[in-house]
Protein backbone atom coordinates (compact mmCIF):
# COMPACT_ATOMS: atom_id res chain seq x y z
CA UNK A 1 0.00 0.00 0.00
CA UNK A 2 1.53 3.33 -0.80
CA UNK A 3 2.13 6.11 2.04
CA UNK A 4 0.63 9.45 1.29
CA UNK A 5 3.69 10.87 0.34
CA UNK A 6 3.98 8.28 -2.76
CA UNK A 7 -0.07 9.76 -3.49
CA UNK A 8 0.33 11.43 -7.49
CA UNK A 9 -3.06 13.51 -6.38
CA UNK A 10 -1.21 14.22 -2.52
CA UNK A 11 -1.94 18.35 -2.84
CA UNK A 12 -4.69 20.54 -3.40
CA UNK A 13 -4.76 22.01 -6.59
CA UNK A 14 -6.46 25.45 -7.59
CA UNK A 15 -9.57 24.52 -8.92
CA UNK A 16 -9.98 25.52 -12.60
CA UNK A 17 -12.89 25.28 -15.33
CA UNK A 18 -12.37 23.90 -18.70
CA UNK A 19 -12.57 27.37 -20.81
CA UNK A 20 -15.82 25.64 -22.44
CA UNK A 21 -17.57 25.44 -19.58
CA UNK A 22 -17.10 29.13 -18.63
CA UNK A 23 -17.66 30.09 -22.05
CA UNK A 24 -20.97 28.34 -21.82
CA UNK A 25 -23.30 30.57 -21.23
CA UNK A 26 -21.83 32.98 -24.34
CA UNK A 27 -24.96 31.57 -26.60
CA UNK A 28 -27.61 32.09 -24.29
CA UNK A 29 -29.83 34.10 -26.42
CA UNK A 30 -33.75 34.62 -27.51
CA UNK A 31 -35.74 32.25 -30.02
CA UNK A 32 -35.33 34.93 -32.01
CA UNK A 33 -31.90 35.40 -32.38
CA UNK A 34 -31.12 31.50 -32.39
CA UNK A 35 -31.14 31.62 -36.66
CA UNK A 36 -27.41 31.64 -38.05
CA UNK A 37 -26.45 35.08 -39.15
CA UNK A 38 -23.12 35.45 -41.08
CA UNK A 39 -20.50 34.33 -39.09
CA UNK A 40 -18.72 37.78 -39.28
CA UNK A 41 -22.06 38.75 -36.89
CA UNK A 42 -21.50 35.24 -34.72
CA UNK A 43 -17.76 36.09 -34.02
CA UNK A 44 -18.80 38.82 -31.97
CA UNK A 45 -19.68 36.98 -28.94
CA UNK A 46 -16.69 36.38 -26.86
CA UNK A 47 -15.78 33.00 -27.15
CA UNK A 48 -12.39 30.86 -29.28
CA UNK A 49 -13.51 30.47 -32.73
CA UNK A 50 -11.22 29.05 -35.34
CA UNK A 51 -9.82 31.35 -37.98
CA UNK A 52 -10.87 30.56 -41.15
CA UNK A 53 -10.52 32.31 -44.82
CA UNK A 54 -12.30 36.32 -45.14
CA UNK A 55 -14.05 35.10 -47.82
CA UNK A 56 -16.29 32.83 -45.12
CA UNK A 57 -16.83 35.57 -42.98
CA UNK A 58 -19.52 37.61 -44.92
CA UNK A 59 -21.72 35.20 -46.59
CA UNK A 60 -25.27 35.17 -45.66
CA UNK A 61 -26.86 31.67 -44.94
CA UNK A 62 -28.15 31.63 -48.25
CA UNK A 63 -24.94 31.80 -50.02
CA UNK A 64 -23.46 29.39 -47.73
CA UNK A 65 -26.28 26.98 -48.82
CA UNK A 66 -25.50 27.18 -52.48
CA UNK A 67 -21.84 26.99 -51.76
CA UNK A 68 -22.35 23.93 -49.50
CA UNK A 69 -24.80 21.90 -52.00
CA UNK A 70 -22.14 22.71 -54.65
CA UNK A 71 -19.40 21.19 -52.74
CA UNK A 72 -21.20 18.57 -51.36
CA UNK A 73 -22.65 17.06 -54.89
CA UNK A 74 -19.16 17.21 -56.45
CA UNK A 75 -18.13 15.40 -53.53
CA UNK A 76 -20.89 12.55 -54.09
CA UNK A 77 -20.10 9.40 -52.14
CA UNK A 78 -17.01 9.95 -51.83
CA UNK A 79 -18.46 11.66 -48.43
CA UNK A 80 -19.87 11.34 -45.69
CA UNK A 81 -21.74 13.64 -43.49
CA UNK A 82 -22.61 13.52 -40.06
CA UNK A 83 -24.56 15.54 -37.59
CA UNK A 84 -25.48 14.71 -33.80
CA UNK A 85 -28.51 16.06 -32.92
CA UNK A 86 -27.70 18.98 -30.72
CA UNK A 87 -26.33 20.71 -33.91
CA UNK A 88 -28.18 23.80 -35.15
CA UNK A 89 -30.17 23.40 -37.92
CA UNK A 90 -28.95 24.90 -40.51
CA UNK A 91 -26.07 22.97 -40.35
CA UNK A 92 -28.12 19.18 -39.40
CA UNK A 93 -29.85 19.41 -42.62
CA UNK A 94 -27.17 18.30 -44.64
CA UNK A 95 -26.32 16.04 -42.39
CA UNK A 96 -26.41 12.57 -44.40
CA UNK A 97 -27.07 10.66 -41.03
CA UNK A 98 -28.33 12.18 -38.01
CA UNK A 99 -27.86 10.36 -34.29
CA UNK A 100 -26.25 10.50 -31.15
CA UNK A 101 -22.29 10.32 -30.93
CA UNK A 102 -22.47 6.59 -30.89
CA UNK A 103 -24.78 5.56 -33.37
CA UNK A 104 -22.91 8.40 -35.42
CA UNK A 105 -19.24 6.39 -34.58
CA UNK A 106 -20.90 2.94 -35.43
CA UNK A 107 -22.19 4.52 -39.17
CA UNK A 108 -19.13 5.87 -40.12
CA UNK A 109 -16.92 2.78 -39.04
CA UNK A 110 -19.86 1.11 -41.54
CA UNK A 111 -19.78 2.84 -44.12
CA UNK A 112 -16.23 2.28 -45.22
CA UNK A 113 -17.15 3.38 -49.10
CA UNK A 114 -16.87 7.61 -47.83
CA UNK A 115 -12.92 8.67 -48.13
CA UNK A 116 -14.32 11.62 -46.04
CA UNK A 117 -16.19 11.51 -43.07
CA UNK A 118 -16.99 15.17 -42.01
CA UNK A 119 -18.67 15.15 -38.34
CA UNK A 120 -20.78 17.66 -37.41
CA UNK A 121 -20.41 17.39 -33.31
CA UNK A 122 -17.77 18.37 -30.65
CA UNK A 123 -13.88 16.62 -30.59
CA UNK A 124 -14.14 13.65 -28.77
CA UNK A 125 -17.06 12.46 -31.30
CA UNK A 126 -14.58 13.24 -34.22
CA UNK A 127 -11.85 11.40 -32.22
CA UNK A 128 -14.67 8.04 -31.73
CA UNK A 129 -15.03 7.98 -35.40
CA UNK A 130 -11.32 7.85 -36.02
CA UNK A 131 -10.85 5.23 -33.80
CA UNK A 132 -13.19 3.18 -35.00
CA UNK A 133 -13.19 4.15 -38.77
CA UNK A 134 -11.08 2.12 -41.64
CA UNK A 135 -7.23 3.32 -42.23
CA UNK A 136 -8.28 4.87 -45.50
CA UNK A 137 -10.89 7.15 -44.41
CA UNK A 138 -10.17 10.96 -43.33
CA UNK A 139 -12.17 11.93 -40.37
CA UNK A 140 -12.64 15.96 -40.21
CA UNK A 141 -14.06 18.21 -37.80
CA UNK A 142 -15.43 21.75 -39.33
CA UNK A 143 -14.35 23.56 -36.75
CA UNK A 144 -11.49 22.27 -34.30
CA UNK A 145 -12.99 24.77 -31.09
CA UNK A 146 -15.73 22.64 -30.85
CA UNK A 147 -14.89 20.63 -28.02
CA UNK A 148 -16.78 19.51 -25.14
CA UNK A 149 -16.59 21.10 -22.00
CA UNK A 150 -17.68 17.63 -19.78
CA UNK A 151 -14.88 15.63 -21.48
CA UNK A 152 -12.51 18.67 -20.41
CA UNK A 153 -12.89 18.03 -17.18
CA UNK A 154 -11.14 14.63 -17.00
CA UNK A 155 -7.75 15.55 -18.39
CA UNK A 156 -5.64 12.74 -18.69
CA UNK A 157 -2.42 14.07 -16.07
CA UNK A 158 -5.18 14.01 -13.82
CA UNK A 159 -7.12 10.49 -14.62
CA UNK A 160 -3.73 9.09 -14.64
CA UNK A 161 -2.63 9.93 -10.97
CA UNK A 162 -6.28 9.36 -9.45
CA UNK A 163 -6.17 5.76 -10.73
CA UNK A 164 -2.60 5.03 -9.96
CA UNK A 165 -3.40 6.27 -6.05
CA UNK A 166 -6.62 4.29 -6.24
CA UNK A 167 -4.82 1.44 -7.50
CA UNK A 168 -2.66 1.76 -4.66
CA UNK A 169 -4.95 2.32 -1.62
CA UNK A 170 -7.30 -0.69 -2.62
CA UNK A 171 -6.63 -3.52 -0.10
CA UNK A 172 -7.98 -5.67 -2.37
CA UNK A 173 -7.59 -3.99 -6.24
CA UNK A 174 -10.84 -4.73 -6.86
CA UNK A 175 -11.72 -1.84 -9.37
CA UNK A 176 -12.74 -1.56 -13.23
CA UNK A 177 -12.47 2.07 -14.81
CA UNK A 178 -15.60 3.22 -17.20
CA UNK A 179 -15.68 6.08 -18.97
CA UNK A 180 -18.36 7.45 -21.10
CA UNK A 181 -18.50 8.24 -24.55
CA UNK A 182 -18.01 11.92 -23.84
CA UNK A 183 -14.45 11.36 -23.12
CA UNK A 184 -11.28 12.12 -24.77
CA UNK A 185 -9.67 9.09 -26.61
CA UNK A 186 -6.46 8.99 -23.91
CA UNK A 187 -9.37 8.40 -21.22
CA UNK A 188 -10.86 5.66 -23.22
CA UNK A 189 -7.43 4.34 -23.59
CA UNK A 190 -6.88 4.24 -19.95
CA UNK A 191 -9.86 2.15 -19.70
CA UNK A 192 -8.93 -0.20 -22.38
CA UNK A 193 -5.26 -0.69 -20.79
CA UNK A 194 -6.63 -0.89 -17.82
CA UNK A 195 -9.58 -3.93 -18.69
CA UNK A 196 -11.97 -1.03 -18.19
CA UNK A 197 -14.91 -0.01 -21.01
CA UNK A 198 -16.95 2.71 -22.52
CA UNK A 199 -20.86 3.33 -21.95
CA UNK A 200 -23.29 5.60 -23.20
CA UNK A 201 -26.28 7.12 -21.65
CA UNK A 202 -27.98 3.97 -23.76
CA UNK A 203 -26.38 1.05 -21.95
CA UNK A 204 -24.76 2.80 -19.19
CA UNK A 205 -27.30 0.24 -16.82
CA UNK A 206 -25.77 -2.80 -18.84
CA UNK A 207 -22.38 -1.68 -18.33
CA UNK A 208 -22.29 -1.16 -15.00
CA UNK A 209 -23.48 -5.08 -14.50
CA UNK A 210 -20.52 -5.78 -16.63
CA UNK A 211 -17.95 -4.24 -14.73
CA UNK A 212 -19.69 -5.89 -11.26
CA UNK A 213 -19.06 -9.09 -12.51
CA UNK A 214 -15.17 -8.25 -12.91
CA UNK A 215 -14.81 -6.17 -9.97
CA UNK A 216 -16.18 -4.83 -6.45
CA UNK A 217 -16.11 -1.24 -7.69
CA UNK A 218 -16.16 1.28 -10.34
CA UNK A 219 -14.27 4.09 -11.03
CA UNK A 220 -16.82 6.64 -13.24
CA UNK A 221 -15.57 9.36 -15.49
CA UNK A 222 -16.20 11.84 -16.33
CA UNK A 223 -19.91 12.58 -15.45
CA UNK A 224 -20.61 12.62 -11.89
CA UNK A 225 -24.65 12.91 -13.18
CA UNK A 226 -24.67 10.01 -15.17
CA UNK A 227 -22.74 7.59 -13.17
CA UNK A 228 -24.68 8.51 -10.00
CA UNK A 229 -28.13 8.32 -11.56
CA UNK A 230 -27.12 4.75 -13.55
CA UNK A 231 -25.17 3.58 -9.93
CA UNK A 232 -29.43 4.83 -7.79
CA UNK A 233 -31.33 3.47 -11.16
CA UNK A 234 -29.47 0.02 -10.19
CA UNK A 235 -30.28 -0.12 -6.57
CA UNK A 236 -26.80 1.34 -5.16
CA UNK A 237 -27.24 3.66 -1.96
CA UNK A 238 -26.03 6.79 -2.29
CA UNK A 239 -24.25 6.80 0.27
CA UNK A 240 -21.86 4.07 -1.37
CA UNK A 241 -21.17 6.25 -4.56
CA UNK A 242 -18.48 8.57 -3.77
CA UNK A 243 -17.05 11.36 -5.52
CA UNK A 244 -13.33 11.92 -6.64
CA UNK A 245 -12.35 15.75 -7.03
CA UNK A 246 -9.30 16.34 -8.54
CA UNK A 247 -8.46 19.31 -6.93
CA UNK A 248 -8.44 17.98 -3.43
CA UNK A 249 -5.66 15.84 -2.15
CA UNK A 250 -6.62 12.17 -2.44
CA UNK A 251 -9.87 13.09 -4.73
CA UNK A 252 -10.88 14.81 -1.29
CA UNK A 253 -11.71 11.34 0.84
CA UNK A 254 -9.94 9.08 2.81
CA UNK A 255 -8.27 5.48 1.83
CA UNK A 256 -11.26 3.60 4.59
CA UNK A 257 -13.95 5.21 2.32
CA UNK A 258 -12.66 4.33 -1.11
CA UNK A 259 -12.49 1.16 0.40
CA UNK A 260 -15.86 0.72 1.15
CA UNK A 261 -17.41 2.72 -2.09
CA UNK A 262 -19.35 0.81 -4.84
CA UNK A 263 -18.99 3.44 -7.29
CA UNK A 264 -16.48 6.16 -7.47
CA UNK A 265 -17.75 9.14 -9.70
CA UNK A 266 -15.28 11.26 -11.03
CA UNK A 267 -16.41 14.97 -10.85
CA UNK A 268 -17.26 16.41 -14.06
CA UNK A 269 -20.84 17.55 -15.56
CA UNK A 270 -22.67 18.60 -18.27
CA UNK A 271 -22.98 22.44 -18.62
CA UNK A 272 -26.46 22.11 -20.65
CA UNK A 273 -27.54 19.90 -18.56
CA UNK A 274 -26.90 21.13 -14.96
CA UNK A 275 -28.96 24.08 -15.97
CA UNK A 276 -32.53 22.23 -14.95
CA UNK A 277 -34.00 22.51 -11.88
CA UNK A 278 -36.51 21.21 -10.04
CA UNK A 279 -38.09 24.47 -9.62
CA UNK A 280 -38.27 24.70 -13.60
CA UNK A 281 -40.10 21.13 -13.32
CA UNK A 282 -42.66 22.15 -10.66
CA UNK A 283 -43.22 25.93 -12.74
CA UNK A 284 -43.87 23.62 -15.55
CA UNK A 285 -46.04 21.58 -13.91
CA UNK A 286 -48.39 24.15 -12.53
CA UNK A 287 -48.65 25.94 -16.13
CA UNK A 288 -49.87 22.36 -17.67
CA UNK A 289 -51.07 19.39 -15.47
CA UNK A 290 -51.04 16.82 -17.69
CA UNK A 291 -47.47 17.55 -18.31
CA UNK A 292 -44.90 14.70 -18.81
CA UNK A 293 -41.41 15.73 -18.29
CA UNK A 294 -38.18 13.98 -20.03
CA UNK A 295 -35.08 14.74 -19.13
CA UNK A 296 -31.65 13.26 -20.24
CA UNK A 297 -29.64 11.55 -17.38
CA UNK A 298 -26.82 14.10 -17.72
CA UNK A 299 -29.04 16.26 -15.54
CA UNK A 300 -28.97 15.92 -11.58
CA UNK A 301 -30.26 13.75 -8.90
CA UNK A 302 -33.17 15.92 -7.82
CA UNK A 303 -33.86 16.38 -11.88
CA UNK A 304 -34.35 13.02 -12.83
CA UNK A 305 -36.17 12.05 -9.38
CA UNK A 306 -37.98 15.13 -10.15
CA UNK A 307 -39.19 13.89 -13.89
CA UNK A 308 -41.38 10.83 -15.28
CA UNK A 309 -38.47 9.62 -17.80
CA UNK A 310 -35.02 9.75 -18.12
CA UNK A 311 -33.09 8.72 -20.90
CA UNK A 312 -30.64 9.23 -23.76
CA UNK A 313 -31.40 11.41 -26.79
CA UNK A 314 -32.90 8.45 -29.10
CA UNK A 315 -35.22 8.08 -25.95
CA UNK A 316 -36.55 11.61 -25.64
CA UNK A 317 -37.06 11.20 -29.36
CA UNK A 318 -38.80 7.56 -29.07
CA UNK A 319 -41.07 8.76 -26.61
CA UNK A 320 -41.93 12.00 -28.02
CA UNK A 321 -42.68 10.65 -31.32
CA UNK A 322 -44.81 7.69 -30.03
CA UNK A 323 -47.03 10.05 -27.64
CA UNK A 324 -50.58 10.60 -27.82
CA UNK A 325 -51.83 13.98 -29.78
CA UNK A 326 -52.10 16.71 -27.97
CA UNK A 327 -49.92 15.70 -24.93
CA UNK A 328 -47.72 18.12 -23.49
CA UNK A 329 -43.82 17.97 -23.00
CA UNK A 330 -41.51 19.56 -21.54
CA UNK A 331 -38.16 18.39 -22.13
CA UNK A 332 -34.52 18.73 -20.52
CA UNK A 333 -32.10 18.51 -22.75
CA UNK A 334 -30.59 20.49 -25.51
CA UNK A 335 -32.22 23.55 -27.61
CA UNK A 336 -31.17 22.85 -30.46
CA UNK A 337 -32.65 18.95 -30.28
CA UNK A 338 -35.60 20.62 -28.61
CA UNK A 339 -37.08 22.89 -31.12
CA UNK A 340 -36.52 19.98 -33.61
CA UNK A 341 -38.54 18.04 -31.94
CA UNK A 342 -41.09 20.77 -31.85
CA UNK A 343 -41.23 21.19 -35.34
CA UNK A 344 -41.72 17.63 -36.15
CA UNK A 345 -44.73 16.99 -33.84
CA UNK A 346 -46.45 19.72 -34.24
CA UNK A 347 -49.70 17.61 -32.85
CA UNK A 348 -47.99 17.60 -29.33
CA UNK A 349 -46.67 20.67 -26.77
CA UNK A 350 -43.72 20.78 -26.34
CA UNK A 351 -41.42 23.20 -25.19
CA UNK A 352 -37.97 23.28 -23.09
CA UNK A 353 -37.72 23.12 -19.16
CA UNK A 354 -35.20 26.06 -18.92
CA UNK A 355 -36.95 29.15 -20.46
CA UNK A 356 -33.62 30.62 -21.00
CA UNK A 357 -32.43 29.39 -24.68
CA UNK A 358 -28.67 28.10 -24.07
CA UNK A 359 -27.60 25.93 -26.70
CA UNK A 360 -24.38 23.84 -26.14
CA UNK A 361 -22.20 26.43 -26.93
CA UNK A 362 -19.33 23.91 -28.33
CA UNK A 363 -21.21 22.59 -30.76
CA UNK A 364 -22.84 25.73 -31.92
CA UNK A 365 -19.08 26.42 -33.18
CA UNK A 366 -19.93 24.54 -35.88
CA UNK A 367 -21.40 27.54 -38.23
CA UNK A 368 -22.11 26.88 -41.94
CA UNK A 369 -19.17 28.42 -43.11
CA UNK A 370 -17.01 26.00 -41.42
CA UNK A 371 -19.20 23.66 -43.21
CA UNK A 372 -18.35 25.50 -46.32
CA UNK A 373 -14.96 25.40 -46.11
CA UNK A 374 -13.50 22.20 -45.43
CA UNK A 375 -16.29 21.06 -48.29
CA UNK A 376 -14.37 23.63 -50.74
CA UNK A 377 -11.29 22.31 -49.29
CA UNK A 378 -11.78 18.63 -50.09
CA UNK A 379 -12.96 19.46 -53.67
CA UNK A 380 -9.49 21.01 -54.31
CA UNK A 381 -8.17 18.28 -52.58
CA UNK A 382 -6.68 20.07 -49.48
CA UNK A 383 -7.66 18.54 -46.18
CA UNK A 384 -8.55 20.92 -43.19
CA UNK A 385 -8.71 19.86 -40.03
CA UNK A 386 -8.05 16.22 -40.12
CA UNK A 387 -8.65 14.29 -36.72
CA UNK A 388 -5.83 11.86 -35.77
CA UNK A 389 -5.48 9.60 -32.67
CA UNK A 390 -1.75 7.84 -31.68
CA UNK A 391 -2.07 4.53 -32.73
CA UNK A 392 -1.19 3.19 -29.37
CA UNK A 393 -4.04 5.54 -28.07
CA UNK A 394 -6.30 4.49 -30.88
CA UNK A 395 -5.59 0.68 -30.46
CA UNK A 396 -6.75 0.60 -26.52
CA UNK A 397 -9.68 2.93 -27.21
CA UNK A 398 -10.43 0.45 -29.15
CA UNK A 399 -10.40 -1.84 -26.94
CA UNK A 400 -13.03 -0.03 -24.53
CA UNK A 401 -15.48 0.65 -27.51
CA UNK A 402 -15.20 -2.88 -28.53
CA UNK A 403 -15.60 -4.39 -25.35
CA UNK A 404 -19.40 -1.83 -24.54
CA UNK A 405 -20.17 -3.54 -28.19
CA UNK A 406 -19.82 -6.98 -26.99
CA UNK A 407 -22.30 -6.33 -23.87
S1 LIG B 1 -24.24 18.90 -24.40
FE1 LIG B 1 -22.80 18.75 -22.67
S2 LIG B 1 -21.86 16.73 -22.84
FE2 LIG B 1 -22.88 17.19 -24.83
S3 LIG B 1 -21.25 18.08 -26.10
FE3 LIG B 1 -22.31 19.81 -25.10
S4 LIG B 1 -21.11 20.16 -23.20
FE4 LIG B 1 -20.52 18.14 -23.97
Amino acid sequence: MKTPLQLNSSTNKKPTLPLAEIEHSAFCKTEDELPARPLLDELKVNIRWQEIPVEYLRLTVEDLDRRIVRARSSLGDRLMILGHHYQRDEVIKYADVRGDSYLLSKLAAANSKADYVVFCGVHFMAETARVLASDHQTIILPNITAGCSMADMAPTNDVLDAWDDLTGILEDQSIVPVTYMNSTAEIKALCGRNGGIVCTSSNAEGVFKWAFQRAKRILFLPDQHLGRNTGLKMGIPEESMIVWNPFKRMGGHSEEEYNKASVILWRGHCAVHTRFTVGQIEMARQRFPDLRVIVHPECTREVVDASDINGSTEVIRREIEQAASGSSWAVGTEISLVNRLAKENPDKNIFCLDPVVCPCSTMYRIHPAYLAWVLEGLVEGVVVNEINVEPEIAEHARIALETMLSV
